[in-house]
């Protein structure tokens, strides 16, 4: 990185902090843990955008990445990889890798990430950029992801980020007992909820609302959807 994304990156990680803060009241959560913090440090969000947007890669805001998808706000990312609490041994599943930053960030913290993309394009350019980068315990799917990976479940932590009508059932079931599940819930391009769901050792689900959000819908089989 050069000195400028430097700054911008100190610039975005005090940003995150702050509106973590303003958050609070909502989520929870007024400070993430440094861990949560190191991850986005290290991880350079200036080579998961397009070429044209890479001046914009440290704000903290969403931006295009091709096929109508968007990476997301960081403080999203912030907030949706705190809220999953993940240990150095998890196995974490992830469906809509879109740019593959948000499992960049998500294995810095964990030993695996599985994650699924349902464009083919954006799957194939992920896994082009995450071997580049070196990131080696990212593994990209490609496909539809609202069935989650029966073959590889079950996981320590699944993060959706891409709305859903509904929890898809699969996933849940994929969770491992103590597991934690972040998703937007509601209707597409409209208002939506990010939830935790927390699955006890006893196999029981909590649901939890953290904040109103806006993602790209989920697509695919599972997701309550007419299409
Ligand atoms: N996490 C991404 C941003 C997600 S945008 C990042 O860090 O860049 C949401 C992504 O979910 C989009 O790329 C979209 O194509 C994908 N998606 C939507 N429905 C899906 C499904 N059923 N299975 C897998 N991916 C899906």
């Amino acid at each position: 990185m050069d000195s400028m994304d430097l700054e911008g990156l100190a610039r975005l990680l005090r940003e995150i902090a702050a509106e973590a803060k303003v958050t609070a009241g909502y989520t929870g959560i007024s400070t993430f843990a440094p861990q949560t913090m190191q991850a986005l440090a290290d991880v350079p969000r200036h080579e998961f955008v397009p070429e044209e947007e890479q001046v914009s890669a440290y704000l903290d805001i969403p931006l295009p990445i091709g096929h109508g998808q968007t990476i997301s706000q960081p403080y999203i990312v912030a907030l949706m990889t705190d809220l999953l609490e993940i240990e150095p041994g998890d196995k974490v599943l992830e469906v809509g890798a879109g740019s593959g930053y948000q499992a960049a960030v998500l294995a810095k913290l964990a030993r695996q990430v599985h994650t699924i993309e349902i464009v083919p394009a954006l799957a194939c350019a992920c896994r082009e950029r995450l071997a580049r980068l070196g990131i080696a315990n990212v593994t990209v799917h490609a496909g539809d992801g609202s069935a989650g990976l029966p073959e590889l479940a079950p996981f320590n932590a699944i993060m959706v980020t891409a709305a859903a009508r509904r929890v898809p059932p699969a996933l849940v079931e994929q969770l491992k007992p103590g597991g934690r599940m972040a998703i937007p819930l509601g209707e597409a391009w409209s208002s939506q909820e990010l939830v935790l769901l927390q699955k006890d050792v006893r196999g029981e689900v909590a649901v939890r609302p953290i904040l109103p959000v806006r993602f790209v819908p989920l697509t695919g089989r599972e997701t309550g959807r007419m299409e």
